[in-house]
């Protein structure tokens, strides 16, 4: 019934302007505030939060704000056995800029992300784990032999190919679910313009299927999230809420959608549930910190 999560660890220091700088231009900063992140903590914390027993896979640096991290997602109730110190190694790190309407920009540098390997991966137990979920903030061969050992153990394997790397399309034949924002689906699909209705989303998704079984989710922001199956595709819409910063939403879906599944929920009702967490999750600060717990989210859906 549990999630493992191999995925990156970062120190986010979080900026808020009122208008994001272009470029060349400085402006000044409204507050600056630390916070845990990287695509898998972040995802890791919201699996947690909803409910599935979730461990983590990845690296820290161990003379930084490594250790400390490790302990900040412990309290979130992440397991951290599987995340490794290293010396001489800085930690991950996201500079992010939120703008007064939640809009944002992000610099993230690997650091000790960059240092995991496959054997790391091939040395890791793997029985009783159901879903595998990554992101491409990590190395992708380590993914490879994951989804590798996965496959082999009859697990369901999740990725989301954030961000758009060229290295992401070959992990696509060994995943079950792919998760994907617009931006990305054009990318790897190849289109000019990021496809918005239902039916461009689905015929662009397609196109990036290797195998009938295959799932692909497109998360379409305030609009919701797009589900498309061989012979099926459906919408489900956002929920309405304001926006503060939606840093992390994207992650937020992608770790509750991951704990529903390790719980045996149907797929529509996995996507209803992780749609209503992400809304939730964009109406706080930062990414980790915003995660919100099943209690909230199931009152959020009953209220
Ligand atoms: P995105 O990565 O922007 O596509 O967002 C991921 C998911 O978060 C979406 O599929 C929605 O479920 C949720 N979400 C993001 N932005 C909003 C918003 N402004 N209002 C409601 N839900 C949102």
């Amino acid at each position: 019934m549990s999630v493992f999560v191999l995925g990156s660890i970062n120190l986010d220091a979080v900026a808020r302007v009122d208008d994001l700088p272009r470029p060349g231009e400085t402006v000044a900063g409204l507050s600056l505030e630390l916070f845990p992140g990287g695509k898998g903590a972040n995802q890791a914390v919201a699996a947690a939060r909803m409910g599935a027993p979730t461990r983590l896979m990845g690296a820290v640096g161990k003379e930084d704000s490594g250790p400390n991290l490790k302990a900040t997602l412990a309290g979130y109730g992440v397991q951290v056995s599987d995340v490794f110190e290293l010396k001489g190694t800085p930690t991950g790190q996201a500079h992010v800029w939120v703008g007064s309407g939640g809009e944002n920009m992000i610099v993230v540098t690997s650091g000790a992300n960059a240092a995991v390997t496959p054997q790391h991966v091939a040395a890791t137990a793997l029985e009783g784990q159901r879903v595998l979920l990554s992101q491409l903030e990590s190395p992708a061969q380590a993914i490879e032999a994951l989804f590798r050992a996965g496959a082999a153990k009859g697990a369901l394997r999740i990725l989301n190919a954030a961000p758009a790397l060229p290295q992401g399309a070959a992990l696509f034949p060994l995943t079950d679910i792919l998760i994907l924002n617009q931006t990305e689906l054009a990318t790897y699909a190849k289109l000019d313009a990021e496809p918005a209705k239902l039916e461009e989303v689905s015929r662009a998704s397609r196109k990036l299927m290797s195998r009938p079984d295959q799932i692909v989710i497109v998360t379409l922001g305030a609009a919701g999230v797009a589900c498309i199956r061989r012979d099926e595709a459906f919408l489900i819409e956002g929920r309405k809420v304001k926006a503060i910063d939606t840093t992390g939403a994207g992650d937020c879906f992608c770790g509750a959608l991951a704990s529903a599944l390790a719980i045996s929920m149907d797929l529509r009702e996995a996507v209803e549930l992780a749609n209503a967490a992400a809304a939730l999750s964009v109406q706080k600060s930062g990414a980790a910190p915003s995660m919100p717990s099943k209690r909230e989210v199931e009152a959020f859906l009953e209220g």
